[in-house]
């Protein structure tokens, strides 16, 4: 369950655009311990192909890191048949990403996924250098986050599994594509570093806090006097984003558990801890009251809460949308106060994509038979909502092995214990 917590390889892939094979090896050989990844883009796979990948592989192999990953970044453009036979081509080379321009098209896109069945297909939607001025001359319609989220949502339909996207467009397109979709931003600039061409860009902490799962970056480390102390200070950096924020624990399980009565006891005892409120379209309940047991909206409020990216997760369950507002999440998190979600799975889920250092929770009743007196003893919904929720809490059983603690609710007052633990703990789960 925990882990070292103050791991040195954060999720970036280092741009190897270098002018030969000699300088691919000691970038490799300087940036393989802080970082997950390496990238071979045109410039070396042009001049080197096949060659500037096992380059980089062996240098890495060789600094003790076999097992870093590798994004080919070829971002194919073609009719479906020639990008289907390029992405066969590069198969031996066995890359974890490969990239594809996403304005190819559904068939392009679905052509080299299933060229690549091992490999995520990366669709680059709108170039980091790219401006909105650019973009309308191009006769692509804008604004770049409207076409950015337009073209992620039409390349993971078409079988991408991951994005290429400006760190400004992060947020809008986690909210729009499902949570096991990778998201990868280039335009990463460490605060005062030179901004070279690129004009859509973030700080690489603001960058991860926004949801990006994998950050490009290049110049900023292989331009260093000294590459490997630049990428050991980012990594440094990242993970300073994650142990200086106040922890951020997510509470799930099947409705009727009792997730309510033992999160109102947690808060009690913890009274520095903050309880996120959710956005629902399910109407209240008697006694429930707006901004405070949730914010009531209608759907199309909700629609567009989670379109423009203002949600954290969000989730359908029985028949209703439930969501979490993003900012003050995360404004809490920044100010120290630790952060109290109660959700259901499918938003857990989508939680642990975007804030890895967050500790998932599974509240479990002592036993299935228990679980249903509840449900139809608290006698606040129908018979046909109590069987739906009762379908559903099968479903989210099946899933507690995906959470970081399972915490069986036996007794309030132990469960409630449990948790404020946790809200007072310092550094990932
Ligand atoms: P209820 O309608 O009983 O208040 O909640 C139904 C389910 O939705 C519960 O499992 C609750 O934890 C979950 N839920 C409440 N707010 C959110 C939210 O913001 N996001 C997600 N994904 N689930 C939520």
């Amino acid at each position: 369950m925990s882990q070292d917590p103050t791991p040195t390889r954060a999720p970036i892939a280092v741009a190897l655009d270098a002018a030969d094979l000699a300088t691919i090896r000691s970038w490799t050989r300087s940036v393989a311990p802080f970082v997950s990844t390496v990238k071979i883009g045109l410039e070396a796979y042009c001049r080197d192909g096949a060659l500037a990948v096992s380059t980089a592989r062996e240098a890495a192999e060789n600094a003790g890191f076999a097992d870093i990953g590798l994004f080919l970044d070829l971002k194919l453009h073609d009719i479906p048949a020639t990008v289907a036979g390029a992405a066969r081509a590069v198969a031996p080379l066995r890359p974890d990403y490969l990239t594809v321009h996403a304005a190819g098209g559904p068939a392009m896109i679905e052509a080299a996924a299933s060229a690549l069945d091992q490999t995520r297909i990366a669709a680059v939607t709108v170039l980091t250098s790219v401006d909105d001025e650019v973009l309308a001359r191009v006769g692509i319609i804008g604004p770049s986050l409207d076409a950015a989220v337009r073209l992620a949502e039409l390349a993971v339909s078409s079988g991408a599994r991951a994005i290429v996207c400006s760190p400004l467009e992060v947020a809008a397109i986690r909210a729009a594509v499902p949570s096991d979709i990778v998201l990868i931003t280039p335009g990463v600039r460490p605060a005062g570093s030179d901004l070279g061409d690129q004009v859509r860009i973030a700080t690489p902490a603001a960058a991860l806090a926004a949801g990006a799962d994998l950050l490009v970056i290049g110049r900023p480390i292989t331009s260093a006097a000294d590459p490997s102390a630049a990428a050991r200070e980012i990594a440094a950096d990242l993970h300073g984003v994650w142990s200086r924020q106040a922890p951020l624990v997510v509470v799930s399980g099947p409705s009727g558990v009792g997730k309510s009565t033992v999160v109102a006891e947690a808060l009690r005892r913890a009274p520095d801890a903050w309880l996120s409120v959710s956005v629902t379209t399910r109407p209240p309940r008697p006694g429930e009251r707006d901004g405070v047991d949730y914010w009531f909206v209608d759907e199309q409020a909700f629609e567009r809460m989670a379109r423009s990216g203002e949600l954290l997760e969000h989730a359908r369950y029985a028949g209703h949308h439930y969501g979490t507002p993003r900012d003050p999440v995360q404004s809490r998190r920044a100010a120290s106060v630790p952060v109290l979600l109660e959700i259901e799975v499918q938003g857990a889920r989508q939680v642990r994509q975007s804030q890895p250092d967050c500790r998932l929770v599974f509240l479990a009743p002592p036993s299935w038979e228990e679980l249903a007196a509840r449900l139809r003893g608290r006698g606040t919904e129908s018979d046909d909502a109590v069987r739906r929720r009762l379908e559903v809490a099968r479903g989210e059983l099946a899933a507690s092995n995906e959470f970081d603690d399972v915490v069986v609710n036996v007794d309030v007052g132990a469960s409630a214990d449990t948790l404020v633990g946790f809200l007072h703990e310092h550094g990932a789960p």
